[in-house]
């Protein structure tokens, strides 16, 4: 048997060189997750294609018996157009991930089978009935699911050269917060962990000295976190992940985050207001802590990946030159902006709608770099505006060196990580991106991206990658 996973492609992040695409983001692990899944008594063979790094000649895969497709909302709609053009040549197709979790009915309009919530405990079994063709339309996943025992992640399958990071591993999965714009608590409502021994064994394996854990939210259970970071400090390894800012005050954690060799952390900050926090469910953000906190987080030689967004109610056409002063004077390592997003079925998404605030569900557009919602204190245009000036500003040579020169911070990361924004800076200012609603009432009418760009006269347009398919 032979099985294609696919990912499909967000267009986000991912830093361009010439013809070579390398991308800023970590290896993903969903694809080499599922691969390390496939019962050995099957003798497949498996090949993985991350269309965020790779073009996908989907012609080429046709031998393929068959094709799963992995989607969050942002790469739906090509997920969507893969599956159907598999569909139309005759090929099996499944399709998961968050989205298709979140709107089953919608993506089960283009598989053949479709599986709902986390993936590991069914994705054995819908092989064996496939393999028995007796593969069912859908299967549900408990969210209750052990994370005990899992096999390792098939990263001798992903094309390594072309991530920055190619080595992720999971060690928890879901989050405990509830933040009004997150998908997270939508599609999981339990925090589980990994058995630590087993974390640190599969570490062990990983070629090379560095490693990333991209959970969403790696510290939540203290006794848990330390112990974790004991195993991993013997194993001499230098490694990032994520976390809620407010653990930099326990001494004892930030001691045991030290010495496991963790460099670096991405924070979710979201914002400078109080107000705005507490408004957003994520009140357990203190802003008056975020001076201390950053020089403690230094102090321990950890670089932070702070991010913001941008279009919260509360925020005015101030709020861009304060965040940026303010991402200089705080020494935030690798800034990143997002612009407010509703995510669907998040707390978010429900007000928006609830409030005729939502511009469109082309959820090709939902990346965090559209504007896709009617901002309460400026227009559209005001708000894409501001956060490509923001970015603009923040990765200045001028602005990332006063901000970056750190003696005892691992400087490859926070380098590379700012490079990377620098780039994606000219990238944002060689496009225009969609924020007339003019735009979006044509698109709501059935037009195309391209026939809308046409007859508003738009010039460059960064579009999704169109399907060569037919
Ligand atoms: S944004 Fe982060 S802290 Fe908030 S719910 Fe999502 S994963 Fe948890």
């Amino acid at each position: 048997m032979k099985i294609l996973l696919i990912m499909a492609n967000g267009n986000i992040h991912a830093l361009r060189i010439g013809s070579f695409t390398k991308s800023f983001r970590e290896a993903p692990l969903t694809m080499t997750t599922l691969a390390g899944l496939v019962p050995p008594d099957l003798n497949a063979h498996i090949h993985i294609h991350d269309e965020n790094v790779e073009k996908l000649d989907p012609p080429k895969y046709l031998n393929y018996d068959l094709i799963a497709i992995s989607a969050m909302t942002g790469t739906a709609v090509r997920a969507y157009e893969i599956a159907d053009y598999y569909r139309r040549h005759g090929k099996t197709v499944v399709l998961g991930g968050i989205h298709v979790s979140i709107y089953p009915e919608e993506a089960k309009e283009h598989a053949d089978c479709i599986v709902v919530g986390y993936a590991e405990k069914i994705w054995p079994m819908l092989l064996r009935d496939f393999v028995q063709k007796k593969m069912k339309a859908r299967y549900d996943c408990p969210d209750e699911s052990e994370l005990e025992n899992l096999p390792h992640a098939r990263r001798d399958l992903q094309n390594s050269l072309r991530y920055v990071m190619p080595n992720t591993i999971m060690a928890t999965r879901g989050c405990p917060h509830v933040c009004d714009f997150c998908t997270i608590p939508v599609v999981s409502k339990k925090y589980s962990k990994r058995p630590v021994n087993e974390i640190a064994a599969e570490v062990a394996t990983l070629k090379g000295k560095r490693f990333a854990i991209n959970d969403v939210s790696l510290i939540e259970d203290r006794e848990w976190s330390i112990a974790l970071f004991k195993q991993l400090a013997p194993l001499k390894k230098v490694w990032g992940g994520l976390c809620v800012f407010k653990i930099y005050k326990d001494k004892e954690l930030m001691h045991w985050l030290k010495k496991s060799g963790c460099k670096y952390m991405l924070v979710g900050f979201e914002s400078l207001s109080q107000h705005a926090l507490k408004t957003i469910y994520k009140g357990f953000n203190q802003v008056e802590d975020y001076q201390e906190g950053m020089k403690v987080f230094h102090d321990h030689g950890i670089a932070i990946q702070g991010c913001f967004v941008f279009g919260f109610d509360h925020d005015t056409q101030n709020v861009f030159a304060e965040t940026v002063e303010q991402v200089n004077k705080l020494k935030i390592d690798i800034p990143r902006y997002s612009i407010y997003t509703p995510y669907p079925e998040t707390a978010l998404f429900k007000r928006l709608v609830n409030e005729n605030r939502v511009l469109t569900k082309d959820w090709s557009l939902y990346d965090t770099q559209h504007v896709v919602i009617r901002p309460a204190n400026m227009t559209p245009e005001k708000l894409h505006e501001g956060f490509r000036w923001a970015y603009q500003e923040t990765f200045k040579f001028l602005s990332i060196s006063k901000r970056t020169i750190q003696a005892n911070l691992d400087w490859p990361i926070t380098f590379v990580g700012n490079l990377a924004y620098n780039i994606y800076v000219k990238r944002l200012y060689s496009t225009e991106v969609y924020v007339q609603p003019a735009f979006y009432e044509m698109i709501g009418n059935g037009h195309t991206h391209k026939e809308a760009v046409k007859q508003l006269g738009m010039n460059s347009v960064w579009l999704p990658d169109q399907l060569e398919t037919r």
